[in-house]
């Protein structure tokens, strides 16, 4: 208990020393540096500051919706509110920033579009007035700066729930679109995966997964036909009208079906070695799920390359017209 005391007490003289200090010469100039963070699992946008001579680490959680941008942003606006509660202000304050659209959107004179430029800026003049000029910095982010590397991760460390500092900022109306367009999506997808088909289940969100697309618009749209298994083979004609012969054209005594035609008949296995040597170098199961790209597991380059060399096997085998 003594002990503590003591050092109360030594604390206390020197905050009485060092005010008086203050008080006889001007305060030094503050570097800060700020960050903000998105993530997209959970959706968390945060932002952060880091003070090193006011040894001051803080981080605060924004909207969910809320952009990089804003997030960039609401990192300086906090910098200088942080500044302006001091009870002596600096004659200058230095902020080091890594967002340059955020410190392009501020030095242009063109009217505010985002409620957070006209904030900083209102907060620049009244410190201004105060006698502390700014001076904000472009830095290259994850470049070993160390300022920039405790910003960066008191950022994002403020993703991991639970936050102790909330900002309820309004988002903007390109984050508000966004926002809908995202919750839109989802929605649609949920439904999407109501249907049972394999090129839909292998879907994590709506749009086009590249790899799915030749160049070539035949190819394309046989490739489509293939996925969905609506095609022109005899597996699918016998389907839909039972007295259609559901045997290979090429004389197989097989199922024409799409499997049949990528990898088991014998009429196209030359065209198909190119294909054989792929997947055996890769390790990967010759199968028509992997060959049409429906394995979300492969990296898209992989798949990449097994859609340019399906999309030969097709075109030489004259399968892009028949299938
Ligand atoms: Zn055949």
């Amino acid at each position: 208990m003594l002990i503590t005391r003591l050092v109360l007490s030594s604390a206390f003289v020197l905050l009485q020393i060092s005010k008086k200090r203050r008080s006889l010469s001007p305060p030094p100039d503050i570097i800060i540096f700020t960050d903000g963070s998105v993530k997209s699992s959970p959706p968390r946008s945060t932002c952060a500051i880091f003070i090193p001579v006011l040894n001051c680490s803080k981080s605060w959680l924004l909207s969910q919706g809320s952009g990089i941008f804003t997030a960039e942003l609401y990192g300086i606006l906090k910098a200088l509110e942080t500044i302006y509660a001091l009870d002596q202000l600096p004659p200058c304050i230095h902020i080091f920033s890594d967002s340059s659209s955020a410190i392009k959107a501020l030095s242009s004179p063109k009217s505010p579009t985002h409620s957070c430029i006209s904030e900083i800026k209102n907060l620049l003049n009244c410190l201004l007035s105060s006698g502390t000029k700014t001076v904000i910095y472009w830095i290259p982010s994850h470049s070993g700066i160390t300022g920039n590397e405790i910003a960066d991760n008191l950022a994002s460390d403020e993703s991991d729930p639970p936050s102790r500092s909330l900002i309820e900022n309004t988002l903007s109306t390109g984050e508000l679109i966004s926002s809908s367009k995202h919750s839109w999506g989802k929605s649609l997808l949920a439904h999407l995966h109501n249907c049972k088909k394999p090129c839909v289940q292998m879907r994590a969100k709506p749009g086009l997964i590249l790899w799915h697309h030749s160049k070539d618009r035949a190819t394309s749209t046989c490739l489509h036909r293939l996925r969905n298994d609506h095609n022109h083979l005899n597996a699918f004609s016998h389907r839909i009208d039972q007295d259609a012969d559901p045997s290979c054209r090429l004389g197989c005594p097989a199922i024409e079906s799409t499997k049949h035609v990528l990898i088991d008949c014998p009429t196209h296995h030359a065209h198909r070695l190119n294909l054989i040597r792929f997947f055996n170098l890769n390790c990967l199961p010759l199968n028509p799920q992997t060959l049409l790209g429906l394995d979300p597991s492969i990296s898209p380059k992989t798949q990449f390359k097994i859609n340019n060399l399906l999309s030969s096997y097709l075109s030489k085998t004259g399968l892009r017209f028949i299938a």
